[in-house]
């Protein structure tokens, strides 16, 4: 527990192995009502480290309510365990839509296999990702919040800020008098937030390159982020943020280069910060972020008209657009 300015706290929860290690969870504390920013996990280690937090704080959780930045699981599946009846869980709508109409893991299988996921590999993947085995139980109630709504709590009136991205709907929270942003998984420290594509629609990077433009335009002194350090001033974080995913998309085009390659294959060959020595024993939920990042870039080179999308024999295959 720690003490970041008066009536503002952070949690570590922990990951267990996991490489993100530990969840970040903010508690404001208020004589009327708590606010919980972000819970962990749907198990057990999660929930001993977020009572044990509580219970330092002297939180009574039947005046406390949440705020969730995002629909993954590190952040959204404990929430399930820990509302009461008077507790309102603050969400946005597009991760709200994407969770009613259901996560289908067939349908990301599916996805996968169409770009290039071996099948035995394909077989392990919902007993290793965290985000099928951990998350929240049954239906939640969302209060949903847009761009500009505003959080009072204690002193603090935290706005609304949508930052589109990492998910859909991710929701930052900025305090403009207090200079904070509670950003999610939106920007971390020594760690990059993955950006990843699991269907036909969208486009998470150009999403999410126009979302740390329009954070950077705001006056930050502190960022509270989902993972890891606190940080100060982000604008130079933006900018290696955004330096990352331009080397990224270079060394796609180079990769293409050499030839026709579906998005395992990309992924493959593209440099990964991670501690294995190669691709070939990276575990199989690190392999899937690896390719579901390779597809949301692959995705943005098309769109930019520098990378073509074709099928062939159930595969989906790009090539550079020469
Ligand atoms: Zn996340």
């Amino acid at each position: 527990m720690e003490r970041i300015l008066p009536n503002l706290y952070r949690m570590e929860i922990p990951l267990p192995k996991n490489p993100l290690k530990a969840l970040n969870s903010y508690v404001v504390t208020s004589p009327e009502r708590n606010l919980v920013i972000d819970t962990g996990w749907n198990q057990k280690e999660c929930m001993d480290a977020m009572r044990a937090g509580l219970k330092e704080l002297e939180i009574d959780i039947k005046n406390t309510d949440f705020f969730i930045t995002h629909l993954h699981t590190d952040h959204l599946g404990l929430v399930s365990n820990l509302v009461t009846e008077s507790s309102t869980i603050y969400f946005n709508q597009p991760d709200a839509d994407r969770i009613k109409s259901g996560i289908f893991l067939d349908d990301l299988m599916a996805f996968a296999r169409l770009n290039g996921f071996p099948e035995e590999e394909l077989q392990a993947v919902p007993h290793t990702h965290p985000g099928f085995k951990f998350r929240s139980k049954g239906q939640l109630d969302f209060h949903i919040l847009k761009e500009g709504d505003t959080l009072h709590i204690s002193d603090y009136v935290f706005r609304c800020v949508e930052t589109p991205g990492h998910t859909k709907g991710h929701m930052c929270l900025y305090e403009p008098t207090k200079k904070i942003l509670v950003a999610g998984d939106h920007i971390l420290g020594d760690i990059t937030p993955t950006i990843t594509l699991w269907s036909e629609e969208g486009n998470p990077l150009k999403e999410y390159l126009e979302s740390l433009d329009k954070v950077s335009r705001l006056d930050i002194e502190v960022v509270l982020p989902g993972h890891r350090d606190i940080l100060g001033n982000p604008r130079g974080r933006i900018q290696e943020l955004k330096d990352h995913h331009r080397k990224r998309l270079d060394e796609i085009v180079s990769i293409l280069a050499e030839g026709k390659k579906n998005a395992f294959q990309v992924a493959s060959r593209m440099t990964w910060d991670i501690l294995y020595d190669s691709w070939d024993v990276f575990p199989v939920s690190q392999k899937w972020f690896a390719v579901g990042e390779a597809i949301s870039h692959l995705k943005y080179l098309e769109e930019k008209g520098l990378v073509r999308r074709e099928m062939a024999q159930q595969k989906i295959r790009y090539s550079l657009n020469t």
